[in-house]
């Protein structure tokens, strides 16, 4: 009997028992008898032939027909049907013809099976690999909008909130200046509405700050700084919260300390302040907060550096992103200055956001986490050295005070810096 006569007496068994089996599994679909139907009679053409292509239509009309939800329940691929259709020809082959002959069709069907294999992983893979990357592509456009709108609702729930807060300050503010000095409990009290009212300022602010490094609208005002004096001025803000805390801030000057640089003298200020507020925060009473640094060709690097409860290092990168905080949020006592007085979660996302508007970085290093240990936290700032503000018509206006002809002692304290403020010259 010639192989194309074994394969007609296999073929009826074969469709049956492949039907049966496999349409259980991938749920019994109108078009799957048609489609055997038709890889059979082509594998009968592959076989009379020689030529195994003849099956490539039926595997691609095959592995394309498989459904969304056949890729999202993980339902068996087509690489496996096709397995289960060759064991089961072998199987029947073995049943319905003699040895001989089921020697010969197997020999030559081998061949045959052997490319529709090949042919179908391959087609297989690539379709995985189309569905997740749009899948993927899809899940990125929603975290997108996601983050648009959680952006948007910073944004708008900051400017309400901003409005009915300016008017509680004026009107205690007004109450304040109608009570009498006697009135000493009242003005402690209402001290402390305004220490509420401070602190609330502050967080919409920050709020503010974020949404603006989100829509990447701030702008960074390019100013002649000496970070020696900036450093100074921070020492002295911190001074009654340090002895409050019996913590010792350190300052030790390193090289580059007093030379002048082009930066955002409030923004710069303000990344820095964060940093020394968070190493006063998660650090307890009694601890050390370092500040030094180094020159660098072209940048210097800012360190700030506690004895404090440390960062795991798998938080390295999560503490910069906005409400990026750490621990137990029911356990935040809201205070700025407590230890763990945990916050909102995003002074370190804009203090990043700044340090990054100036073409800096911003990272961190701690061994770990431990309130026992305290390894500490040392946050590292690399800022370039800009002797000249980035926008030209500013640099000109510098020229006269920037210039080592004009004799000017960065370090001398001229009265028109005490109008702005000492450690930046604009
Ligand atoms: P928060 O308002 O919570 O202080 P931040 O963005 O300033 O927000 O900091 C994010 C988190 O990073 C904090 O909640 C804290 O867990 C951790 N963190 C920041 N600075 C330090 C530090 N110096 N030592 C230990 N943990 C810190």
């Amino acid at each position: 009997m010639s192989v194309q006569d074994s394969f007609s007496r296999i073929r009826q068994p074969l469709q049956k028992r492949v039907v049966n089996s496999l349409a259980r599994s991938i749920g019994v679909r109108e078009n799957f008898h048609n489609l055997l139907a038709r890889f059979l009679e082509l594998l009968e053409q592959a076989l009379s032939s020689g030529d195994p292509a003849w099956l490539d239509p039926v595997l691609e009309e095959w592995s394309t027909a498989r459904t969304q939800s056949d890729l999202e329940e993980g339902e068996r691929n087509v690489t496996a049907m096709l397995h289960q259709i060759i064991t089961y020809s072998f199987e029947i082959a073995r049943e319905n013809l003699n040895e001989a002959e089921a020697l010969e069709l197997v020999s030559a069907l081998m061949p045959i099976y052997l490319h529709a294999i090949e042919r179908v992983t391959a087609l297989d893979s690539q379709i995985r690999v189309t569905y997740f990357t749009n899948e993927l592509e899809k899940v990125q456009t929603r975290l997108a909008r996601l983050d648009r709108s959680k952006s948007n609702f910073i944004s708008i729930a900051a400017h309400e909130l901003k409005t009915p807060l300016t008017l509680i300050e004026g009107y205690a503010a007004m109450i304040a200046d109608l009570l009498p000095g006697s009135f000493e409990q009242i003005h402690s009290l209402l001290q402390g509405v305004f220490n509420g009212i401070r602190r609330l300022r502050e967080i919409v602010e920050d709020m503010i700050d974020v949404s603006q490094l989100d829509n990447g609208v701030m702008r960074m005002n390019y100013q002649p700084v000496w970070l020696n004096r900036m450093l100074g001025l921070q020492k002295a803000e911190f001074q009654s919260i340090l002895s409050e805390r019996k913590q010792t801030l350190e300052i030790i000057p390193f090289e580059g300390y007093d030379q002048l640089l082009f930066a955002d003298p409030a923004r710069l200020y303000q990344a820095v302040r964060n940093l020394i507020s968070n190493a006063v925060k998660y650090t307890p009473d009694g601890g050390i907060i370092r500040i030094h640094g180094r020159s660098l060709p072209g940048f210097i690097e800012l360190i700030v550096q506690d004895n404090g409860i440390g960062i795991a290092p798998e938080n390295h990168e999560l503490i910069f992103e906005k409400f990026g905080t750490l621990g137990d949020i029911s356990l935040h006592s809201s205070g700025k200055t407590k230890f763990k007085g945990g916050g909102p979660g995003l002074g370190l996302a804009i203090t990043k956001g700044i340090i990054e508007a100036h073409g800096g970085s911003l990272w961190v290093e701690s061994e770990g986490y431990d309130e026992v240990k305290r390894p500490g936290s040392t946050f590292h700032i690399l800022l370039p050295v800009r002797t000249q503000p980035p926008d030209p018509r500013l640099a000109r206006l510098f020229v006269a005070q920037t210039e080592p002809s004009t004799n000017q002692d960065p370090h001398q304290h001229s009265p028109a810096q005490d109008t702005h403020n000492s450690w930046s010259n604009g």
